[in-house]
């Protein structure tokens, strides 16, 4: 979505203004603490509760000519807070601003999300962006960043850690930091809600990247889209996840290597994704040259595609429960499972991820210890890791049902175990039961793996007799097959 020329006047006037307060208060780290600003500033604060849920926070003007910024106390989160009141300070030390506040005699109330089409409130999000993640400070840290994470989500997280903002701020003000072709998008349901695109981006345009705007479908190729169209992808998909794009197969034009990156915000649903040039996305030390420099002192031929050929996947996995390793190859971080590999000619082993298998080529044994070919390694593997990803879940299932019980003398667990051994699933009752035990508990975040079965009558019966809040809730655990059926038959 390229910014018109008005509302890029306004946003670097605006810039201007947040960067003025800052030199004017000697800020010079991070995080810029937009209280401490206020308070410096003199301007009264009040936590109060707004009659609409939608409202973050307003702005008042006294009759002695001071400012009173009101926040909602129904934020809790700290980023959103801060971003919140950096927006107000923003109404406050634009000029024109005070026109615009009190044009209805009323104060002004901004909203929650970026769901504003005003001049203005685009003006005070540009000022509380550039408040909170000042242009040098930020360049400087990203500086650090990129050389050991690369350019991309993670990156992104850092610069919202560091400054104390959200993910979707930070990713906003990023793109405008980066010296990088790059686009940012938040999506639901695979539509555009909405995007913000580099400066460097314009050879991307002429391309359909513009239609990257409010309201419009992604292709459906996209990783983007098929996160987005199931909420327990959603809210699995924490770590960003990536592939590469084509671009002129999606958008047209002519720039090809694309990386698309995305990662699940969570319950509301949405997905954060940023378009990058392929190169740039991987770390400063690619995978390549990690892989290169991790392979060859454990391999005796000298040139690397010739000592891959010496490796082959033994069968050896491991779940770590949490995605804390790295990859021994290539050095990709944040892996929850691990595949041996050994060195036919010596012996030599490595623990890397089924991602190094596949894309090394790097061939897999069969029970007798022979040499499956390329397809074949390909299946074991994905099969191995299939397993590993069932295995780990049903601990986590079984964890799940003793924790419940621990906290809870209501619940007894037998029951569940013995159906769930021998199904794998719960039945609607019984998952019903599961679910609700876990919010009562508040034991958010533990459902992963919870699956339900209909394949008896008796168990579609159920599932048609209960209350349709009751279906909601079990929603997120059905397969998209189950949602079918849900749909057919309510
Ligand atoms: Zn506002
Ligand atoms: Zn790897």
């Amino acid at each position: 979505m390229p910014v018109s020329s008005e509302w890029k006047r306004a946003r670097d006037e605006a810039r201007e203004h947040a960067m003025e307060l800052l030199e004017s208060e000697g800020i010079q780290s991070l995080p810029v603490d937009p209280f401490g600003i206020a308070k410096s500033q003199q301007l009264t604060i009040q936590r109060i509760e707004f009659d609409s849920g939608n409202i973050a926070g307003s702005t008042d003007y006294t009759e002695s000519g001071d400012f009173i910024i009101s926040l909602s106390k129904a934020i809790t989160y700290e980023g959103f807070l801060h971003f919140t009141l950096a927006h107000e300070l923003g109404h406050c030390a634009i000029p024109n601003h005070l026109k615009y506040l009190f044009s209805d005699g009323m104060p002004h109330v901004s909203e929650m999300g970026d769901s504003s089409s005003s001049i203005y409130e685009y003006q005070a999000n540009s000022f509380a962006g550039a408040l909170l993640m000042p242009t040098d400070l930020c360049k400087e840290y990203l500086g650090r960043v990129h050389d050991q994470r690369g350019i991309g989500l993670r990156s992104i997280r850092m610069l919202s850690r560091k400054c104390k903002v959200s993910y979707t701020a930070a990713a906003i003000r990023y793109v405008d930091l980066i010296d990088e072709a790059a686009a940012i998008f938040v999506s639901k349901n695979g539509v555009v809600e909405y995007c913000y695109t580099s400066p460097l981006c314009s050879s991307w345009f002429g391309t359909g990247v513009n239609d990257l705007r409010r309201g419009n479908a992604l292709p459906e190729g996209m990783l983007t889209h098929q996160i987005g169209k199931d909420q327990s992808a959603i809210l699995q998909a924490k770590q960003p996840r990536g592939q590469n794009v084509s671009l002129p197969e999606w958008f047209g034009g002519t720039e090809t290597e694309i990386y698309e990156e995305c990662i699940g915000l969570g319950r509301y649903g949405k997905v954060l994704t940023i378009l990058l040039p392929e190169k740039k996305a991987v770390r400063k030390s690619g995978w390549k040259t990690n892989s290169e420099r991790n392979l060859l002192p454990l391999s005796e031929s000298t040139v690397f595609v010739e000592a891959l050929k010496e490796w082959s996947y033994t069968g050896d996995m491991e779940d770590y429960d949490e995605p804390v390793e790295c990859c021994e190859l290539c050095e990709k971080e944040e892996l929850r499972y691990h595949f041996n590999i050994e060195n036919t000619l010596n012996g030599n082993r490595l623990w890397v991820g089924s991602q190094c298998i596949d894309r090394f080529k790097i061939s897999a044994l069969d029970e007798y210890g022979c040499e499956l070919d390329e397809k074949e390694s390909k299946k074991k593997v994905s099969t191995d890791r299939s397993r590993l990803i069932r295995e780990g879940e049903k601990r986590a299932v079984k964890k799940l049902l003793h924790d419940l019980q621990d906290l809870d003398d209501q619940f007894h667990i037998s029951n569940f175990i013995k159906y769930y051994e021998e199904r794998g699933a719960f039945t609607p009752k019984q998952l019903a039961t599961i679910v609700w035990r876990v919010s009562e508990n508040k034991l958010h975040g533990r459902g992963h793996g919870l699956k339900m079965t209909i394949r008896r009558q008796r168990e579609k019966d159920q599932l048609l007799e209960m209350q349709g809040w009751r279906v909601d809730r079990l929603w997120p655990y059905m397969s998209s097959s189950q949602k079918k059926w849900c749909g057919e038959n309510f």
